[in-house]
């Protein structure tokens, strides 16, 4: 498997260094950059799996740039962790709000800040490569797409998100938290009502295919992915 690549967009040289040496040894390919700007144009010419954004940063916020990226239909699927020295609580939802996946407060270290990206990289479905087939559908990680007997369906970040779990994950029953930890992940201050809010919209997605019924409700525990025939009786 190619190793995934990270941009870290961070001004101050030894801290963006300091990172960049250990996120190497840990098997990632790393590039730098030290604006909002260098960052931009990284972005667009070597696509990375995920970025850390700093809070700080010389032309414009971390939070700016993780926003306009998020409003980016080529790059909203791209998921970011910010790096910040705010421990509040505002600033944690801040940048959740502005679209960041997690975030991660220094000072930190080098073992956690390589936990959260792998996790935050399994929620997106990045290391996934080969193609998920269920039923009539056909999850292609690696173009982040779905198909329904052959046809491209496109979805939500959120959805993709979610059916990539349940795909990955089929015939087993999840709890809404479980999900919660799962898809959005542990750090995110969200309702589990929320989870029912985005099972609704995939269901609604995958509707006129028929493949709604995949996403089952199970009474009192929470959901399961199944595309075996309905059991008769
Ligand atoms: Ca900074």
């Amino acid at each position: 498997m190619k190793h995934p690549r990270i941009l870290i967009v961070e001004d101050e040289a030894p801290v963006r260094q300091m990172i960049a040496f250990n996120l190497h040894r840990a098997g990632f390919a790393i590039d730098e950059a030290d604006s909002c700007a260098a960052a931009r144009t990284l972005v667009a010419n070597n696509r990375p799996d995920l970025l850390l954004v700093d809070w700080m940063l010389p032309d414009s916020s971390g939070l700016e740039l993780t926003r306009s990226l998020k409003r980016d239909d080529s790059y909203k699927d791209l998921p970011i962790i910010m790096l910040t020295a705010r421990a509040e609580e505002q600033s944690k939802i801040l940048g959740l709000d502005g679209g960041a996946d997690d975030y991660v407060t220094k000072p930190f270290s080098a073992r956690e800040l390589v936990a959260r990206i792998n996790a935050v990289l399994r929620r997106s479905g990045v290391g996934v490569s080969e193609p998920i087939v269920a039923g009539i559908l056909e999850l292609k990680p690696d173009e982040h797409r779905l198909l329904i007997s052959g046809k491209e369906l496109p979805l939500g970040p959120t959805e993709y998100k979610l059916l990539s779990f349940f795909m990955q994950h089929p015939e087993r029953v999840y709890s809404r938290e479980q999900i919660l930890d799962n898809v959005w992940g542990r750090n995110v201050y969200i309702e589990e009502r929320t989870v029912d809010v985005h099972i609704q919209r995939l269901r609604k997605a995958l509707h006129d295919s028929g493949a709604e019924r995949y996403v089952q409700t199970v009474r009192g525990a929470g959901y399961r992915f199944s595309a075996e025939p309905e059991q008769a009786g």
